[in-house]
C-alpha cells in the first residue's frame, strides 16, 4: 500500500548513477573542447571571414573600381566611388564596406574579376560599437597586407589540388 507514497528515484539514487555512467562513459574519449582563445579549431580554406582588399606584389592596389561587387551585394552593404588616374586605370577613390549589413555571402569575392575584395580567415573582429565595423578603403587595404600570405597559401592549396 506504502508503494504508492514512496518516490525511489532519490532513494535509489537513479539520476546520479545515470550521470555517473555517461561520464565514465565519455572520460577516455577524445577531448571535443578546445581551450579558446589559447586553442582554436581548424578553419574550412572556404571559410567567409573578415573582409580584405588586397594589393598587386608591386604595391598597387588590385581593385579597378568596376563596382561588380557593389552591384551584386544583396545586403547592399558595398559603396564604391571611382576614381580615374592619369593613365585611365580606373581605381577606387571611395571603397566603404557595411559589416553590420554584410552577410557573408560571398557574392562580393566571387564576382571580383581580379580578386581584390576576399575574405579572410579572421572571425575576431567583434566590436563595442557599430561604427567601428564601417570599413574604408584604408582599413581593408591594411587587413589585405596582413592577411595576403595566408590568403596565397590558399590560393595556390587550392590550384594543387584542383582536377584539371
Ligand atoms: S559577403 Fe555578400 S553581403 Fe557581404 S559584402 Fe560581400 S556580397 Fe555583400
Ligand atoms: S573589388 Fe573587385 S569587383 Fe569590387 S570594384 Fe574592385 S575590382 Fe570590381
Amino acid at each position: 500500500m506504502f508503494k504508492h507514497f514512496i518516490n525511489w528515484t532519490p532513494l535509489l539514487m537513479i539520476d546520479f548513477r545515470q550521470g555517473m555512467y555517461i561520464i565514465l562513459n565519455n572520460f577516455f574519449y577524445y577531448k571535443v573542447t578546445i581551450n579558446y582563445p589559447f586553442e582554436k579549431s581548424k578553419i574550412s580554406c572556404r571559410f567567409r571571414g573578415e573582409h580584405i582588399l588586397r594589393r598587386y606584389f608591386t604595391g598597387e592596389e588590385r581593385c579597378i573600381s568596376c563596382k561588380l561587387c557593389e552591384c551584386i551585394c544583396p545586403a547592399q552593404a558595398i559603396d564604391i566611388l571611382s576614381n580615374s588616374r592619369i593613365d585611365y586605370i580606373r581605381k577606387a577613390k571611395l571603397y566603404n564596406l557595411d559589416n553590420t549589413r554584410c552577410i557573408y555571402c560571398g557574392f562580393c569575392e566571387e564576382s571580383c574579376p581580379v580578386e581584390a575584395v576576399m575574405h579572410s580567415f579572421n572571425f575576431e573582429f567583434s566590436k563595442l560599437t557599430r561604427e567601428e565595423l564601417f570599413y574604408d578603403k584604408l582599413k581593408l587595404l591594411s587587413n589585405g597586407d596582413y592577411w595576403e600570405i595566408e590568403i596565397l597559401r590558399v590560393i595556390t592549396n587550392r590550384l594543387i589540388n584542383y582536377k584539371w
